[in-house]
C-alpha cells in the first residue's frame, strides 16, 4: 500500500551567507513516523501555482514560524511586531484555500493555526506579552520540546475525540494567537488563561485540525502522535475515497 502523500509547508531561510529552503526536520520525521510520505513545498513555487504543487497530495500540514504580516488582517504592525514573510503568507494561503477547495485533510500547527483563522476572516493578538498578558508564559524559557502549560479540550470537539478533554501538558513557544475567530471555525482547546490552543472546522465532514502548541515535537506523547496518526488516516482515507482503482 502507497503511504498517504503529505504537502508540508516549507519557508525560506539564509544560513550561512545562503538562501536556503526546506522546513525544520521535525515536522518531517513527525509525518513519517505516522506512516505518511512527506513532500515539502516551498513558498518559492508561489501563489499562483500553489494548487498545482497539491496535484498528487493527500493532506496539508501547515507548519509553524514567523508572524503574519498584519495587513492580511486589516490591522497596523504592532511595535511587537517580529519578522515577517509575505511570500510565505501568500503561498500558505494558497494552499489552504486550495486544500480546502478539495476536502483535503488540513492540520495546522502553530503560525499555521493562525493562518487557518486569518484565512477564514479571523484577527491575531500580535504579541500576547504587550497585547494581552496573563500568568502563562506562552513563549517559555524552557527548551522547546517540554511541556509547560496545560490545556483543557472542548467536550463532544474532534480534537477531543483525538486527545480527550484534558487538562493535557503542552509546550508554548508563541507570542501571537487568535484573537477574533474566523467564520467557519470553532475553538476546541484553550491554556489556563483563555488563549485559544485549537480550533478546527464547524463542518464534521471536513477534517481541518489545528493546534497552537508543537506536536511534532513530541512533548505531550502519546496525544501528540494521535494528532499525527489521525491526520494520516484522514488523509488515506481520502485517497481511497478519491481513487476508483488501486494506486
Ligand atoms: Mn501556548
Amino acid at each position: 500500500m502507497n503511504s498517504p502523500r503529505i504537502a508540508v509547508s516549507g519557508l525560506v531561510r539564509r544560513v550561512d551567507g545562503v538562501d536556503r529552503t526546506g522546513v525544520n526536520s521535525e515536522y518531517v520525521a513527525a509525518v513519517l513516523a505516522a506512516g505518511g510520505m512527506p513532500l515539502v513545498l516551498s513558498p518559492l513555487i508561489g501563489a499562483a501555482r500553489a494548487a498545482d504543487a497539491l496535484d498528487g497530495c493527500d493532506g496539508l500540514l501547515l507548519t509553524g514560524g514567523a508572524d503574519i504580516d498584519p495587513a492580511r488582517y486589516a490591522a497596523a504592525p504592532s511595535p511587537a511586531l517580529e519578522s515577517v514573510e509575505p511570500r510565505r503568507d501568500e503561498f500558505e494561503l494558497a494552499l489552504l484555500a486550495a486544500a480546502r477547495t478539495r476536502r483535503m485533510p488540513v492540520f495546522a500547527i502553530c503560525r499555521g493555526l493562525q493562518l487557518v483563522n486569518v484565512a477564514a476572516g479571523g484577527t491575531l493578538w500580535q504579541d500576547l506579552p504587550t497585547e494581552r498578558p496573563g500568568p502563562v508564559a506562552h513563549r517559555q524559557a524552557a527548551p522547546p520540546a517540554e511541556p509547560t502549560h496545560t490545556v483543557r479540550v472542548a467536550p463532544g470537539s474532534r480534537t477531543a475525540e483525538l486527545l480527550g478533554t484534558g487538562p493535557l501538558r503542552v509546550n508554548s513557544t508563541h507570542h501571537q494567537a487568535v484573537r477574533a475567530l474566523g467564520a467557519g471555525l470553532v475553538e476546541t482547546a484553550w491554556a489556563e488563561d483563555g488563549v485559544v490552543e485549537a480550533l478546527e472546522s464547524d463542518d464534521a465532514g471536513e477534517w481541518l485540525v489545528a493546534v497552537q502548541w508543537h506536536p511534532e515535537r513530541g512533548s505531550a506523547g502519546a496525544a501528540d502522535r494521535a494528532l499525527f496518526s489521525a491526520f494520516v488516516a484522514a488523509a488515506a482515507a481520502t485517497v481511497q475515497a478519491s481513487s476508483p482503482s488501486p494506486r
